[in-house]
């Protein structure tokens, strides 16, 4: 790491907001362990991204942190099923990034558009480049344009995936309450690995509540690429307990789609056709582009990454962490990523000093709400072993056979969850 590397051109004001912790930082360094101060650029404020760059600030507050986030507002996917059956409002899901700001973090409010891991630097969208000394990548997803046949990004205008919180959320809740009572719900839910294991059920559990509620003539068939999926059996036991009108398709009965008919909102398996007054598609997905154009993505699409630190098995000295990254055992979630982000900005900075990083020990929980007073849970926990993470001891799934006060207590819960983690990213 060298003192002297700056961005090779400024950033703009109207691109770069920086506090005046931030500002401090800029200001000539004290010396690390290893004799100077050190960049390091984080690209994505998600989960993962906004609690590795804080996280890394208050490991080390000399440590320079920027990261760089398209959009100057984040819309989380957790609880945006709710917003879909009109349960939650959007404005719920969406925070800025002052705070993360005030904690000392260089906020670049633009698109990461290359990546020189030879040079150790990043190109945003306008032009500026940042060099680093570790680049964190926490890009998220993006859905597999050329996955499923008919799939494309005018087809998501009409058959919407909302698999990316914000516009997408809304399309999808518009068209279900503009759909006449008796109309068909199609959502086709996609092959492992993909953004959030429980997602699809969460969602057919609430959409199956919204049409219950105020459309009870119509139908949903969830429509799977898979035998099994999380929790499975909690959510089949209350599909049947509440939602009579949801029949799930696995794979062995013909669930697979193969490809979509937008013009029609026409959903094909091998062995139907499924015309659709709402067809939900929840396509193939892998990690955010940024993560090819840093070379760290393999063929799977995803980032293979060492368990202990992060650290991209393709590029030295780039971290890849959320749901971009292959993390073995541990699922894509916003618990995982927000746990990942804090391991990896301590094997960071242990890194930076010229120490050997700790190995580490996760949790993930996931909450699923069934209805406004049905939630259930699944619990893991993981360590390394040969490079990746596997399960631990400890994790679990609510009890089958808990009573009415335990589901309403876990929906509860759930919400407390949502509460906490967005406070702690971005409050
Ligand atoms: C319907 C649904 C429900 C879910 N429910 C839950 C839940 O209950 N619990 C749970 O734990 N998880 C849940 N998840 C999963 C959770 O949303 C993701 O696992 C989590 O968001 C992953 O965090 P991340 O930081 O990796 O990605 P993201 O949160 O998507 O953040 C990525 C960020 O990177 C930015 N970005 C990408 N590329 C660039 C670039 N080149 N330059 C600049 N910025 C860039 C994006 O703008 C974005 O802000 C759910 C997901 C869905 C879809």
């Amino acid at each position: 790491m060298t003192q002297t590397r700056r961005f090779s051109r400024r950033l703009t004001r109207r691109d770069v907001m920086k506090s005046a912790a931030a500002a401090a930082a800029l200001l000539p360094m004290p010396a690390l362990a290893q004799g100077a101060a050190s960049r390091v650029v984080v690209i994505g404020g998600g989960f993962a991204g906004a609690s590795c760059a804080r996280a890394l600030k208050a490991l080390d507050a000399r440590i320079n942190v920027t990261l760089v986030e398209a959009s100057r507002t984040f819309t989380a996917c957790p609880f945006s099923n709710l917003v879909i059956a009109g349960m939650r409002e959007l404005s719920k899901q969406q925070f800025g990034y002052d705070k993360v700001a005030a904690a000392g973090v260089t906020m670049a409010f633009t698109t990461a558009s290359a990546v020189d891991p030879q040079a150790k630097s990043v190109t945003l969208a306008d032009g500026n480049r940042l060099a680093y000394d570790r680049l964190v990548l926490a890009p998220g997803i993006d859905i597999r344009w050329d996955g499923l046949p008919g799939y494309d990004e005018a087809a998501a205008n009409v058959m919407p995936h909302a698999w990316k919180a914000g516009e997408q959320t809304t399309l999808l809740r518009r068209q279900l309450e503009s759909m006449e009572d008796g109309g068909l719900v199609v959502i086709s839910a996609p092959a492992n690995p993909f953004r959030c294991p429980p997602g699809p059920y969460e969602r057919a559990s609430l959409i199956a509540y919204y049409l219950k509620t105020k459309k009870p003539k119509s139908k949903l068939i969830v429509l799977d690429a898979k035998d099994a999926f999380s929790k499975q059996r909690l959510f089949q036991n209350a599909w049947k307990e509440l939602y009579p009108n949801l029949e799930w398709v696995s794979l062995s009965s013909g669930g697979k789609v193969t490809s979509v008919e937008p013009a029609s909102k026409t959903v094909v398996t091998d062995f139907s056709r499924h015309q659709a007054a709402v067809a939900n598609i929840i396509p193939p997905q892998k990690a955010g582009h940024i993560a090819d154009l840093a070379q760290v993505a393999d063929r799977s699409g995803w980032c293979p990454v060492d368990a202990m630190t992060f650290e991209s098995k393709q590029r030295p000295n780039i971290h890849v962490i959320g749901d971009a990254a292959i993390m073995g055992a541990m699922p894509k979630s916003a618990f995982s990523a927000n746990a990942q982000a804090k391991v990896c900005a301590a094997a960071v900075a242990k890194l930076l000093a010229g120490e050997k990083p700790v190995e580490p020990r996760l949790i993930n929980t996931c909450y699923s709400v069934v209805a406004p007073d049905y939630g259930i849970t699944v619990a893991g926990a993981y360590r390394p072993k040969d490079g990746v993470l596997v399960d631990a001891e400890g994790g679990g799934v609510s009890p089958i056979d808990a009573p009415a006060s335990t589901r309403a207590a876990e929906a509860k819960y759930a919400d407390g969850w949502f509460n906490t983690i967005t406070t702690e990213v971005f409050g």
